[in-house]
């Protein structure tokens, strides 16, 4: 085809028609009743109430369209920071074999969070909870050459965990939303110049969702490496604790923070652990293991602590092992393992329990009181030495130096000057992207509703004319005013026209303001005003201002 003949055949399938998003015809099923659910976060109501997500299953969302915007503007901009810094994109399959995850050994020791099926011959794979073993493989099946390096491939799609709480609607699911990077160097250093591009970009990403967020120090779980950070968006709902120095500005993850205290328990910010056990009659009950006042174990009922255990880490058997093989000197993993079932005191306090036990989970217990001082070695001297804080975070990014833990396994190896074989440099980083938007609606809302960012706005605009269904004037004269607005290339496709006529106004308003688009323009006639000007209300400030339609034009050019 040459362009003459593409040119005609675009010109035969012109026609004149203009989509105006109508309000009438969006998919945007508002929920007016309160949900039963007592432990929904504000955010994940409000994500029903307008209609965002509907609950499938445990732990399974549907996606509507008002969230299915909000999540491909966050893609638009993770895919802008990845291509900035390199990263080049693909897709992998989501259902993954388990040849490659026994080499790594991740089989097993994922526990019960892999979902695990079995294909009509028999052969077994599992639902990816991450990606780290097929990207390695991949790179190891192709030839590469130094020369090639850095590399990073990502990519943005479904994982699967089966979560032992799924909770708090997108927040933790156990289908959700993840951008996942690999890298490869040839060496430790140009591994680390990569991790701290990378990590670079996601400040980038952060800052320009214009969130309140922290880059912290981190553990790296079970998907290993030494060097990792979390980035935490900032808020009191969050289940992730950061401790941050008021001094030297170092901030971590609690759970990494206990874990540099664990040669001196005392200086750790976690005071107490918990065991919660099970019983085969169900019943339950949670003894205290361990405090950091003394190194010996106790066994104390602490019903009554019950509320104040902000971590919980559950534990099931596979991972325990795991556990126990990391850090055998800890003092609770120590205590459950060769004590609790064969402690005669524990036999006297819980005779039933101790004869039966099926499951138990740990947690700790961590003293709601800030101000231990800081032990970092940048915090000098104990004078000057940093108040601790705490804050609530919800972890929404995690970047990891993986050194050769995958890439041994799986051979995925490139020569080095002498011609010898070595094994690539990894790095991984994640965001999960559909809790980043849940988390961006609990850090953006008010009182009315949601408020979103414009950069991250499923529309940027709602026109509401002030008619009913025997004046219709302004309706005319909004969608003159949407048309209009419409050619502006920043508006296209992004503004509402309200164009229901038989709900009242005051519930046109109260729904444009629930669902968070970022301006509304009223078209009402007023004998005070111009004919021909508008108000203009910006929904994060509540400020309101009068446009003419050249004026309205410019504003969002
Ligand atoms: P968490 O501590 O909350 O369980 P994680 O440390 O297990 O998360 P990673 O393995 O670091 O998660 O995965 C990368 C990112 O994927 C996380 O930073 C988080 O934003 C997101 N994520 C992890 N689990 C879930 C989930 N169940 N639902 C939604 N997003 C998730
Ligand atoms: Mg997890
Ligand atoms: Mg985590
Ligand atoms: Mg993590």
């Amino acid at each position: 085809l040459n362009q003459t003949i593409i040119h005609q055949q675009l010109q035969q399938h012109q026609t004149s028609y203009v989509h105006r998003v109508l309000r009438s015809k969006l998919f945007i099923p508002m929920q007016r009743d309160q949900p039963l659910d007592k432990d929904m976060l504000k955010s994940q109501l409000l994500m029903q109430k307008t209609g965002m997500i509907r609950r499938a299953s445990l732990g399974m969302y549907m996606t509507l369209p008002l969230a299915h915007r909000a999540l491909e503007n966050l893609i638009k901009i993770i895919d802008q920071e990845m291509s900035n810094i390199g990263g080049q994109k693909l897709s992998m399959p989501k259902l993954l074999s388990k040849e490659l995850w026994e080499k790594t050994g991740r089989w097993e020791s994922s526990g019960d969070e892999l979902i695990k099926v079995k294909d009509r011959k028999g052969e077994e794979y599992c639902l990816a909870p991450t990606h780290e073993e097929i990207f390695t493989s991949m790179l190891a099946n192709e030839r590469i050459a130094t020369n090639n390096l850095p590399m990073k491939l990502y990519q943005i799609g479904d994982k699967y965990r089966d979560e032992i709480r799924p909770r708090f609607g997108l927040l933790r699911g156990r289908e959700f939303l993840m951008k996942d990077m690999y890298s490869f160097d040839k060496s430790v250093a140009d591994a680390e110049e990569t991790y701290n591009l990378v990590k670079t970009a996601y400040h980038r990403i952060f800052s320009r969702l214009g969130v309140n967020y922290a880059c912290v120090e981190a553990d790296s779980g079970n998907i290993g490496g030494s060097t990792s950070h979390e980035f935490q968006i900032i808020t009191d709902v969050g289940e992730d604790t950061i401790v941050s120095c008021s001094k030297c500005g170092h901030s971590a993850n609690l759970e990494k923070a206990d874990a540099e205290c664990e040669p001196h328990p005392e200086k750790s910010p976690i005071r107490a652990s918990f065991a919660m056990l099970k019983n085969s009659a169900g019943e339950t009950t949670i003894i205290q293991l361990w405090t950091s006042s003394s190194d010996q174990p106790n066994l104390h009922s602490t019903k009554s602590h019950f509320s104040n255990i902000v971590m919980f880490e559950p534990i099931d058997s596979k991972q325990k092992d795991a556990l126990l093989a990391k850090s055998p000197n800890t003092p609770i993993r120590v205590f459950i393992d060769q004590s609790i079932q064969n402690n005669s005191n524990f036999e006297k306090i819980y005779p039933s329990m101790s004869s039966s036990l099926q499951s138990f989970t740990v947690g700790r217990f961590r003293e709601v009181k800030e101000g231990d001082r800081c032990v970092r070695p940048e915090c000098t001297s104990d004078a000057e030495r940093g108040l601790m804080k705490f804050n609530r975070g919800i972890e929404v990014g995690h970047i990891f130096r993986l050194g050769t833990k995958y890439s041994v396994p799986l051979k995925a190896n490139i020569k080095n000057s002498e011609g010898v074989d070595v094994p690539m440099e990894m790095g991984c980083y994640g965001i999960g992207v559909s809790r980043l938007m849940a988390a961006l609606v609990e850090a953006h809302k008010d009182l009315d509703g949601i408020v979103w960012p414009i950069q991250v706005a499923p529309y940027k605009l709602i026109i509401l004319p002030y008619a009913t269904e025997l004046e219709t004037e302004n309706l005319r004269k909004a969608t003159e005013l949407y048309d209009y607005l419409s050619k502006e290339p920043s508006l296209t496709n992004q503004i509402i026209l309200e164009d229901r006529l038989d709900i009242t106004f005051a519930r046109r308003i109260k729904e444009a303001t629930i669902i968070g688009v970022p301006y509304i323009l009223f078209v009402t006639q007023s004998k005070t005003r111009d004919q021909d000007v508008y108000e203009l209300e910006d929904r994060t400030t509540g400020e309101k201002s009068f446009f003419n339609m050249v004026e309205l034009l410019y504003f969002f050019r």
